[in-house]
């Protein structure tokens, strides 16, 4: 619709108004002479002048009316379907007319959102002012990118919304890829330090197409990958992805119910003495029995370690082994100790160590019985920290044992500088010796290593007759793994306790 400004409406008005003025009061004084004068003067044109008059005030009159509809017409268009601060379409625009849209590009079409990544350090950093001068700019990039018949708006905040067509994925990936570049090069500003960058979540419409909100909502799903990425930053929609979130997401709305519905349980893995088979002590697993099944704790630990819930998932099952410790105890078993997974994040927790001296008092288990594994790389990142923790634990007579040895970086440091009572071997480590002189003489050098540091060898993941032979021989203490049992049960577990036999195939 055209724009007709205030300035352009005030000046109209002023010269209708004063052309009025005059009208009127030549009319007026016309009207004066014509009665002075009726019987004697000619009357033709002063009559004549003011119907003409009269006409262009009706005229006029008619005109401004119609102005101030056409102005509120205009102010009602802009409010909702136009963005006040780049002058592109809106959301709402862009919601409303999409079937129109779509149905301009047939069908064949893509819903990308665009979001200028780290706005809001721009807006720090540079000022509001400078903030809303980006967001103008990346409008008019996308002004002269989109073709005829696509559409963009500006959806909120650093959100752009681009409906553009749709022919195949190659294509489309080298075109996003090009917007990527221009909207870098010409948004940014090297003089300032200025650098924008920008990330695209992309949703192929199908035919037919599903409804606008979902649309954009699997669009923005894309969009979250796709800002985690570090170089091309534009992520297509994949369902697998969407598959993935919602399961995750059904964990978190579940999971605090689960706990206090005792839907985790605890499992015992035991440990054997590689000479005897005999149990020397077993480390405790989680598992999660939903109705549908269990699951294992790969699938929920990830996504308990990102929402901070594993803090409190892994002092339930410490209390559950300390409960179980102590049963046994007053049923007269002898008792091996327990080893109970501990997430990376409490090494930052400053209550780890106070609840767990709480737990094991209240249980009335001695401290020796519980052991804590920590995975190497935890450990490898916060060397001073681990340290600290090390030393509390120690000092109140917990053991600790470094989990997943050979899996990462093995940092010989953190072997120089931590004191740990076990070392676990990871099954990773371990696997593929056979046939290889090479990988044996590595295997056995590290053991031989640990050894020296009188720190007590635990192989994880012994599977085969071969595998235990050979690490038997080169002096692994501990074994664990199927070749001697499955996690157990805790009955089961119990009633492995009682017999006290080899355990092996
Ligand atoms: P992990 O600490 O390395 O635990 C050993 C994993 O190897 C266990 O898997 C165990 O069932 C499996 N395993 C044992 N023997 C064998 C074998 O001979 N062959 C093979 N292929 N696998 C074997 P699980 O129970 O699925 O646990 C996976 C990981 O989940 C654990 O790895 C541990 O990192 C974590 N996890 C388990 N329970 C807890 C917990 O309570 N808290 C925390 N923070 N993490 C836990
Ligand atoms: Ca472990
Ligand atoms: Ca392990």
């Amino acid at each position: 619709m055209k724009r007709i400004s205030y300035r352009s409406f005030f000046i109209l008005f002023c010269i209708a108004f004063v052309a009025l003025v005059a009208g009127a009061v030549y009319c007026g004084l016309s009207l004066r002479e014509l009665l002075k004068n009726y019987a004697t003067a000619d009357v033709q044109w002063p009559l004549v002048a003011c119907g003409i008059l009269c006409a262009l005030a009706i005229g006029a009159l008619i005109f401004f009316v119609w102005l101030l509809y056409r102005m509120g017409q205009e102010r009602l268009y802009r409010t909702a379907y136009v963005d006040p601060l780049t002058g592109s379409h809106n959301f709402h625009s862009m919601y409303t007319r999409f079937e129109e849209h779509l149905t301009a590009l047939n069908g064949k079409a893509a819903l990308v959102v665009l979001n200028v990544v780290k706005f809001k350090v721009i807006n720090d950093l540079h000022g509001y002012q400078r903030g809303n001068e980006v967001l103008q700019q990346v409008a008019q990039v996308l002004e002269h990118f989109v073709a005829e018949n696509e559409t963009f708006c500006r959806m909120s905040a650093d959100n752009f919304l681009l409906l553009l067509s749709f022919e195949n994925k190659n294509d489309f990936a080298q075109r996003m890829m090009k917007l990527i570049t221009q909207l870098r090069r010409e948004c940014s500003a090297e003089e300032t330090r200025l650098m924008i960058d920008v990330a695209l979540g992309i949703y192929e419409l199908p035919t037919p197409a599903v409804p606008f909100y979902i649309a954009l909502d699997r669009a923005h799903f894309a969009l979250e990958k796709a800002k985690t990425l570090s170089l091309h930053k534009y992520q297509f929609f994949a369902e697998e992805d969407r598959s993935r979130v919602v399961a995750e997401q059904q964990m978190e709305n579940t999971m605090h119910r689960a706990l206090s519905n005792r839907e985790f349980e605890v499992y015992l893995q035991p440990k054997c003495d590689f000479k005897t088979g005999h149990l020397r002590g077993a480390e405790a697993l989680v598992r999660w029995n939903k109705t549908d099944g269990i699951v294992r704790p790969d699938e929920f630990i990830p996504v308990f370690e990102k929402n901070g819930f594993i803090l409190q998932l892994d002092m339930f099952i410490f209390e559950e082994v300390a409960r179980l410790l102590q049963q046994w105890q007053e049923k007269g078993l002898s008792l091996v100790p327990i080893a109970v997974n501990f997430s990376r994040l409490h090494l930052n927790d400053d209550r780890f160590v106070p609840q767990m001296r709480r737990v094991a008092s209240s249980y009335n288990v001695a401290t020796h019985l519980l052991e804590v594994e920590l995975t190497e790389s935890v450990i490898f990142n916060n060397l001073q920290r681990a340290q600290s923790v090390l030393n509390n634990l120690h000092r109140y007579g917990f053991s600790v044992a470094m989990d997943d040895f050979g899996a990462g970086y093995s940092s010989l440091n953190v072997l120089k500088n931590l004191h740990f009572d076990s070392i676990k071997l990871d099954k990773e480590f371990l696997g593929g010796f056979q046939d290889n002189p090479y990988a044996q003489n590595v295997i056995e050098g590290t053991v031989k290593m640990i050894k020296k540091l009188n720190v007590q060898v635990v192989a994880e993941g012994v599977e085969t007759r071969e595998q235990v032979d050979f690490l038997k021989q080169i002096g692994c203490d501990i074994a664990q793994g199927y070749f001697f049992s499955r996690p157990l049960k805790a009955d089961a577990f119990e009633q492995a306790l009682k017999e006290n036999v080899p355990l092996g195939k």
